[in-house]
């Protein structure tokens, strides 16, 4: 995929604000495009300063917000204040599990938790537009690496990730 189609749209949207594609907003849609996996704004900041001119982490942050709204990637608040990304319709619908000890991040699809979902949301009369589940556990491997250490790292803001 060259990207052709998710810059239309977010041209499409940008207008539609009275903004315009400039290069900084382009090249970061471009950089985007070719994560596949989970991401934060710091990580895709660290990444463009490499080599794009004069990026702030204003503009990454700012951009991020409207590729959101222009539906072109998902937000995720696994973790109090710390936002992680996703390109949208990159693959099918899934949920998350995250470890709280290391924040490694599980995708999983249960054909019969989304059915519970829509049946839940039409015993409220609601038409279910939309619907993240999060399940925060501790992973295998940290619940290999034993208790204590979980214990610590769960009471900090923000727990280190495994090296890998
Ligand atoms: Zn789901
Ligand atoms: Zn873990
Ligand atoms: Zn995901």
């Amino acid at each position: 995929m060259d990207g052709g189609d998710e810059a239309d749209t977010f041209q499409r949207f940008l207008r539609t604000q009275g903004l315009k594609l400039t290069s900084q907003r382009g090249a970061i849609l471009e950089r985007v495009l070719t994560i596949r996996k989970h991401f934060s704004a710091e990580e895709l900041f660290e990444s463009l300063r490499a080599d794009t001119q004069g990026i702030s982490k204003a503009t990454v942050y700012r951009t991020l917000a409207l590729l959101v709204q222009a539906g072109l990637l998902d937000e995720h608040d696994f973790e109090r204040g710390h936002k992680l990304y996703e390109r949208a319709g990159n693959h099918a619908h899934h949920d998350h599990l995250i470890c709280v000890s290391c924040s490694r991040i599980v995708e999983f699809h249960n054909d019969e938790i989304e059915a519970l979902q829509e049946q839940v949301a039409r015993e409220h009369a609601f038409e279910m537009v939309s619907h993240t589940h999060q399940i925060f556990g501790v992973c295998p491997r940290c619940k290999r690496e034993g208790g204590s250490r979980q214990r610590r790292a769960a009471s900090r803001p923000r727990a280190p990730t495994h090296p890998s």
